[in-house]
């Protein structure tokens, strides 16, 4: 652990003391998940079914942890704000999912996915965590296997397997471009058999507002019925958060419109430490933005860079149709910098290559903000049915969106965002600094660093929540019996005040402007300021501005309808201004984070050639804020990788 180098900004931050992380094994890395479990306590199982566990969330981290701990026996209580737990936004995701199975005989192993993994990460990710990601992801597949998940295969019957960015093996198992989707609906099946079973309780269309903490644990949270306006408090002896990520703080984003950070942002309000809030992705290859009035931005996943090519005219202002483009005019700018890796290079760096084309005024389409991705090459030599039979649905999705035809015309791509790599810090039981309180899937910070692989979201989620936490929650379970708490308390009472005091200080405000309309601009400060490039300079600026309009929302918002009906416009404002609060943590810490890594490019700190300079002396540390409170500056703590 080091952060003796790290900058202080004295208005904005502040070094803590260091947090340890008190459960992480030490040896050798390939025998510390096994140490961990066989040292971790255990539960018998006629003491599990005294014992209960709120699981906010069912995605694939949610869904997989409520099924494996109803299976084991605790009484689940599950949560989410969709109609349907099989709504989460895990089902969105298109490319596949990682594992180390090496079926195609290309020099995969444990050891390799856990150094791509790493080395993805630009070295900030805890590579003990990693090394266990690594060796339950066979397990995965398996798992999902027996679940009846339609993965594609191969000629000889095998599961087939395709190429994700930053790696040279093929190690990505995938459903056409539903990947997402055929593991949530097998982690669901499993869900709702624990609910047959009388395990599992799901609420659907409640939404997390706050964490009952009680002497110092997690033993409660307080929800929103969505369509009553009802607030409600449930209590169990331990609680997951498996919310997902906060992408959704720039306003335009792929992920799904009700992506928000307010269950882990609560939490935070309430002690839990946030780790690494700019570690930010931006996917290279997701449909340019097209207009004013758009809310969303559609990825093309990552998958299409294994057949297509990635180009730009060489001259910039070259507005011939790109099929009379001879290849002497074009620059296939990726094969051409990193032949090694060729158009899988890692998100990061295939986002900053396509900027810098366009900012050399080299981009296509109408803003010039694009560049080719071309499948020219592979009809030509797979045909056109081989394409179609791999990424048909991508295809289809594409020409809907755009009215271009990518069998005939090369698809036009430009880098949106995309993941958080960042999140609430847990150590190596997925535990937060609130005992009790766990964290799982992407609202945790812990495997990715500060750029995520192709791939390995699914991977976290179902690793997390079929094989990790299972295992270690225990160790927190066997403490047990816990003492019961209810209603009655006066911590519940009193968090359940401050949630119906905001949700009516929102209704009051009756000023001028939408929750959009302040969203958006948020979402603009933070691409231009803590996006794709960050200055000193511009993120001292977006902090300043970011207060400002914060400041404006809670004196100009207009929220219209009631709390006692089913209000999306107030659904919205809850967590936009939660947003705004993150907003403000992603830049202290974007400036606090004076090198560039991964997804973090910090201008000042670059090599001669232009690519990210690391400062491993100085930052190879975990960054995890406490909440900044009224004084606005946060006190950080470095903390082992
Ligand atoms: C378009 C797209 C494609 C992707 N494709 C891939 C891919 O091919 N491979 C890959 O590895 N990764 C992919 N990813 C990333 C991956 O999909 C996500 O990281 C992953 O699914 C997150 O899973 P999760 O279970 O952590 O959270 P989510 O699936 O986001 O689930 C969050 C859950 O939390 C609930 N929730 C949140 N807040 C509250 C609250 N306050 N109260 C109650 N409930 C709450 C929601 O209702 C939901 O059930 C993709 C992402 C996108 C955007």
């Amino acid at each position: 652990m080091n952060n003796e180098g790290a900058v202080l900004h004295t208005d904005y931050y502040s070094v803590g003391d260091p947090v340890e992380d008190h459960k992480a094994p030490s040896g050798p890395i390939d025998e510390r998940w096994d140490s961990r479990k066989f040292n971790a306590r255990l539960v018998n199982p006629s003491n599990r079914r005294k014992l209960s566990v709120i699981i906010v969330g069912t995605g694939l981290a949610g869904s997989s942890a409520a099924a494996t701990l109803g299976e084991a026996g605790y009484q689940v209580i599950s949560f989410c704000y969709q109609d349907s737990p099989r709504r989460a936004h895990s089902i969105a995701a298109q490319g596949g999912i990682n594992a180390a199975k090496n079926y195609r005989n290309d020099g995969d192993s444990i050891y390799r996915l856990f150094y791509d993994t790493v080395k993805g990460g630009d070295y900030r990710s805890r590579e003990s965590n990693v090394y266990r990601l690594a060796q339950v992801s066979g397990q995965i597949i398996d798992q999902c296997v027996a679940q009846g998940i339609p993965f594609a295969r191969e000629y000889g019957g095998l599961l087939d397997n395709r190429s994700f960015g930053g790696v040279q093996v093929s190690r990505t198992f995938y459903a056409r471009g539903q990947t997402g989707q055929q593991l949530l609906l097998g982690a669901y099946q499993a869900l709702q058999r624990q609910v047959a079973a009388g395990t599992v309780q799901v609420h659907a269309r409640h939404e997390m507002l706050d964490v009952i903490v009680i002497e110092g644990k997690a033993r409660g949270i307080v929800v929103r019925d969505m369509t009553t306006g009802v607030i409600e408090t449930h209590f169990a002896d331990a609680v997951v958060l498996a919310t997902g990520g906060y992408g959704n703080a720039y306003f335009l984003s792929t992920n799904a419109m009700g992506c928000n950070v307010t269950a882990t942002w609560r939490a935070h309000r309430k002690g839990a430490l946030f780790a690494n809030p700019c570690f930010t992705q931006i996917h290279p290859t997701c449909i340019p933005v097209s207009g004013e009035y758009q809310s969303k931005l559609t990825l093309m996943s990552e998958s299409l860079r294994n057949d297509g090519r990635i180009w730009v005219p060489r001259e910039g202002g070259d507005d011939r149709n790109p099929r009379d483009i001879p290849a002497a005019d074009r620059d296939y700018y990726l094969e051409r910098i990193y032949p090694a890796y060729g158009n899988l290079v890692p998100r990061d760096v295939a986002s900053r290559a396509a900027k810098n084309v366009c900012d050399e005024g080299r981009g296509v389409g109408p803003a010039r903000l694009g560049v080719y991705l071309d499948f020219a090459d592979a009809i030509g030599r797979l045909g056109r049915g081989d394409v179609e039979e791999k990424y048909g649905n991508l295809f289809d999705m594409y020409q809907q969106i755009t009215g271009e035809n990518p069998y005939q015309v090369p698809m036009r791509i430009y880098p949106a965002v995309h993941y958080t790599m960042g999140g609430l810090w847990v150590d190596y039981d997925l535990q937060s600094t609130i005992p009790g309180l766990f964290v799982i899937g992407e609202a945790n910070f812990s495997d990715h660093g500060a750029n995520r692989l192709g791939a390995s979201a699914l991977m976290q989620g179902l690793a997390d929540g079929y094989f990790v936490l299972p295992s270690t929650i225990n160790d927190y379970l066997a403490s047990g019996p816990f003492e019961k708490v209810d209603e009655s308390h006066p911590a519940a009472q009193e968090a359940a005040a401050a949630v119906r005091t905001r949700v009516d200080a929102l209704l009051s405000v009756n000023g001028d402007r939408t929750v959009d309309s302040f969203h958006k601009e948020l979402g603009t400060i933070l691409w231009d300021h803590c996006g794709m490039e960050r200055t000193k300079e511009g993120l001292t600026k977006a902090l300043r501005m970011v207060r400002e309009l914060r400041e404006e929302f809670w004196r100009n918002v207009t929220v219209t309808g009631e709390n006692q009906e089913l209000n999306q416009t107030l659904e919205r404002a809850g967590r936009v201004a939660d947003f705004f609060e993150l907003g403000e943590l992603m830049c202290i810490d974007a400036l606090h984070r004076d090198e560039s890594c991964g997804s973090h490019f910090r201008a000042e700190s670059r090599t001669e050639e232009g690519e990210a300079l690391r400062d491993d002396d100085r930052f190879a540390y975990v960054a995890a804020s406490e909440f900044f409170g009224s004084s606005g500056k946060s006190v950080g703590h470095g903390v082992a990788g």
